[in-house]
């Protein structure tokens, strides 16, 4: 079973942590501040686990939590019984940590601990505590039962009671380094440009690049729409293709690069296999009823052959018009 993904970013951040836990001089109440998306909150569970983790000696030990123990995966998924998430209660519609939350978290540390060496409680956003609930809390953040860590999170310091601040050491997180965070993302398969769009925050270049798939899967949509249809119907696809952004033959290459990935599809389908991109698309099974075999094999030379002309410079509305049109008439053979 593999452990767990290794974190991106504020490294010697963590690095203190995990050594303060070695050592034995754990404070009792961390306050990870910092940018949204740059790993408080996945620092944070990971911290609990490397608090906890079955392979990881108590005392001495920087090592990093196995990720593959019950510990560390009831942690992780955040169903282990001495994990405490305190998050803005959803029955309130502004984000807020409302006082009874407060007295409930107290109640629950008077009872005794379940099976791990600490009860981590971890509270994000903090700054939702409402004035009444940070009160409430006070001494029990600057005197938390034994065995219990307090993780308060929040990209708004300011906003937390002085009293809660003073109650905590402050952990500062920042934003990953543009060439590091670039090698996370191209590690998973996504564009290194992200890591300059999300201003070195992981989170949100990740939510770019979902806004990127849902574009993505709609390009493939609008494709299988339009093209087997009558010609105007593909053409008024292409003309609308070439339009996109500013660049006319950037939008044919995306039509290219998604004619392939049905092409994928349609030999997927065709082979009964289920990693298809659009599984559910109902097109894609009347695709690979007219092109498997010889229809795949045809247009896939002609995918390859239409990249090589937008390479060339040929204008990127005819490349496609004549690519689009094959597909057409493989499509039109089998229901002759
Ligand atoms: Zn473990």
């Amino acid at each position: 079973m593999a452990g767990f993904t290794p974190i991106v970013g504020n490294e010697s951040t963590r690095a203190r942590l995990w050594r303060a836990a070695a050592d034995g001089r754990l404070h009792h109440c961390y306050l990870f501040e910092g940018p949204e998306g740059v790993g408080k909150a996945v620092t944070a569970l990971r911290f609990a686990c490397a608090l906890n983790c079955e392979t990881v000696p108590v005392d001495g030990s920087l090592r990093e939590p196995c990720g593959t123990c019950a510990t560390c995966r009831q942690f992780a998924a955040g169903t282990h019984p001495d994990l405490v998430r305190v998050v803005p209660d959803p029955g309130r519609a502004t984000r807020v940590i409302t006082a009874e939350q407060a007295r409930g978290i107290i109640a629950g540390l008077s009872l005794q601990r379940h099976s791990a060496r600490r009860r981590v409680v971890i509270v994000d956003p903090a700054d939702a505590f409402t004035e009444e609930a940070a009160n409430a809390l006070l001494k029990t953040l600057e005197e938390p039962p034994e065995g219990t860590q307090f993780i308060l999170v929040t990209a708004r310091p300011a906003a937390l009671l002085t009293t809660v601040r003073s109650r905590s050491q402050r952990v500062r997180f920042g934003p990953v380094p543009r060439a590091e965070l670039a090698t996370w993302l191209v590690a998973r398969g996504l564009g290194a440009e992200l890591a300059d769009a999300s201003l070195g925050s992981p989170g949100a270049a990740l939510r770019l690049a979902e806004g990127e798939a849902a574009e993505r899967a709609a390009r493939l949509d609008s494709l299988l729409a339009s093209v087997g249809k009558p010609l105007h119907t593909v053409f008024s696809f292409t003309e609308a293709a070439g339009k996109k952004g500013d660049d006319a033959d950037a939008g044919a290459a995306q039509v290219i690069d998604a004619l392939e990935v049905v092409l994928r599809d349609v030999a997927c389908v065709a082979a009964g296999r289920s990693e298809r991109v659009r599984a559910d698309h109902p097109a894609l099974g009347l695709w690979a009823q007219a092109l498997w075999p010889g229809g795949v094999a045809r247009l896939s030379a002609a995918v390859a052959e239409a990249r090589e002309r937008l390479r060339l410079n040929v204008n990127g509305r005819t490349v496609l018009d004549a690519l689009l049109a094959s597909v057409n008439l493989e499509l039109s053979q089998v229901r002759r």
